[in-house]
């Protein structure tokens, strides 16, 4: 880019936002767009994307328009542009038809340098044939995989966005934008926006005031009320898989006096809207709340992100936990970790409509997921990695890069365990098997007659809840599996065959901290 389109995108930053310097990739992206590349941009949440489709709007003659799919995010960004001098408006749904004439009137009078519009927009004839009596340089689509079959929101009303380009002369630069992608979706992106040769920026994952953490096998109540309360005055959000689950947690939260509000599709929009106010204003600490809460709130001082569930994958795990530390202040994000998140998640892919190929690539992204819950590796190198970025350096924040717990030759114990699932023809749940290693009373295990087999009560020196635990962490370092339904089965798993070969040995850190709470227990 030239010196001095240069300088004058670095004067208009000074000027509208304050700022002395752009952040890395948003001076690429901002210099590409004003030379009329389309760019596609994948930053993270946070990152200052926004400011890379503004600017160039900004110093471009005629109206850009913003692709956005959410009509809550539409109204602040639009209200915030405003306050720094910039003139701009949105039309969606929400407005009466009198209201969305006026818009569009100002809109061909040029009286904004941006339009915020939803995909649904794209339809109306009427918006259409407006748009082509205006100058339209620029069209951003934000949360650009939602165009994408292979991201983790998929919105058919994002296909519009290549028959718009169609009707505008000439041809608007492209500029596509989202937090999240893998290699895949951007490509997929890149094809369906019809992206000329854009240019590419992907800025670091890697969020250096972000500590993140994965929590197994713990009794989730316990930790969460403990985490939260040790917190005072930090706000939170925590995630829940499903509404059922959001109100639990709520009603448990609320019943330990923590001020906790809840967020769900199936609450009113009133409730929402009063319950996510409360939280921006900090009158409450806590927000519980499915994923339908947060796609772009922009609250900065969220100080942690709890997932009382596992998503679905990476992408969505990782766009929610950073809605932490956005002020760059440290923040944290725990995954609490059981598998029967996991078979949630299946359940969830099992009853959808997606055909089979979609649901073949939701497994495999659920796959990519669990295994980040099972990692012993640094896991925001994990993450990093998923998102492309090879040569990532171990964090030194996160759980595993702080775990000091003293791994343990387990390898006798395991072998126990193994011929104990083995024995019992691999049919049977975690909880059964761990009764038999302890030798209980019990009459299921008299009835297959497993109370006759050598290894019950092999390992009666371990309460129940040790044992499950170890089933737990041979399950999740892939020794044994749980198979895909909903009472899951333990089987053997290949792995198994090194260490009864003597081959190889089990470790296991000692001493799961968090599992065995402190103080008071609570009764259930
Ligand atoms: P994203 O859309 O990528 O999630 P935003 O555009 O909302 O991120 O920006 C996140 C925050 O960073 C905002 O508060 C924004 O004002 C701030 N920001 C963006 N660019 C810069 C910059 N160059 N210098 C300082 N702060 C910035
Ligand atoms: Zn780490």
């Amino acid at each position: 880019m030239g010196v001095e389109k240069l300088e004058q995108a670095r004067e208009a930053l000074r000027r509208y936002y304050g700022y002395d310097s752009f952040r890395s990739g948003q001076e690429r992206l901002v210099g590409a767009i004003l030379d009329g590349r389309d760019v596609l941009g994948v930053m993270p949440t946070g990152a200052g994307k926004s400011i890379c489709y503004q600017l160039p709007a900004v110093l471009l003659p005629g109206v850009s328009l913003v692709v956005s799919p959410l009509i809550s995010l539409m109204k602040d960004q639009v209200d915030a542009l405003n306050e720094t001098g910039i003139p701009a408006t949105y039309i969606n749904s929400s407005l009466s038809a009198q209201e969305t004439t006026e818009r569009l009137r100002g809109m061909v009078q040029g009286r904004y340098k941006l339009v915020y519009i939803a995909p649904e927009r794209l339809e109306s004839e009427r918006f259409v044939s407006m748009l082509r009596q205006v100058t339209v340089p620029l069209v951003a689509v934000d949360e650009a995989h939602c165009v994408s079959q292979w991201g983790h929101d998929f919105r058919p009303s994002y296909m519009g966005i290549v028959r718009l380009l169609a009707h505008i002369e000439p041809r608007p630069v492209m500029a596509a934008f989202t937090a999240t992608a893998t290699d895949v979706v951007k490509e997929d992106i890149a094809s369906r926006l019809r992206l000329a040769d854009p240019v590419r920026v992907t800025t670091g994952y890697a969020r250096d005031n972000l500590s993140l953490s994965v929590v197994r096998n713990a009794d989730k109540r316990d930790y969460l009320s403990r985490f939260i309360r040790e917190r005072p005055g930090q706000a939170g959000i925590v995630y829940a898989a499903t509404r059922r689950e959001v109100e639990s947690v709520h009603e448990f939260l609320t019943r330990l006096g923590i001020a906790a509000g809840k967020y769900h599709a199936g609450l009113s929009e009133e409730e929402r809207e009063a319950a996510q106010d409360a939280f921006l204003r900090d009158d409450l600490q806590v927000i519980v709340a499915t994923n339908a809460f947060g796609m772009g709130i922009d609250k900065s001082n969220v100080r942690f992100v709890v997932h009382n569930n596992m998503p679905k994958n990476l992408e969505a795990y990782y766009q929610e936990a950073g809605r932490a530390g956005r002020d760059g202040e440290p923040g944290e994000c725990v995954l609490l970790f059981s598998p029967a998140d996991t078979a949630t998640q299946k359940f969830f892919i099992e009853r959808s409509e997606a055909d089979e190929e979609r649901k073949k690539n939701d497994y495999r992204l659920l796959n990519d997921m669990v295994e980040y819950a099972n990692t012993s590796d640094c896991l925001q190198r994990n993450i990093v990695r998923y998102f492309g970025e090879e040569d990532a350096e171990p964090c030194g924040r996160c759980g595993n890069c702080t775990d000091e717990r003293e791994l343990v030759d387990v390898t006798r114990e395991a072998k126990i365990v193994f011929s104990c699932v083995a024995r019992m023809r691999q049919r049977f749940g975690v909880t059964l098997t761990a009764k038999v290693l302890r030798g209980a009373n019990d009459a299921k295990i008299r009835q297959f007659g497993f109370d006759s087999l050598t290894v019950y009560g092999m390992m009666k020196d371990k309460s129940e809840k040790e044992l499950t635990q170890l089933i737990h962490a041979l399950i999740a370092d892939g020794y044994l599996r749980l198979t895909d339904s909903q009472y899951p089965v333990v089987q053997l798993a290949e792995r198994v065959r090194g260490v009864m070969d003597g081959e190889e040995k089990v470790f296991r850190r000692v001493e799961p901290a968090v599992t065995a709470p402190r103080g008071r227990s609570r009764g259930r």
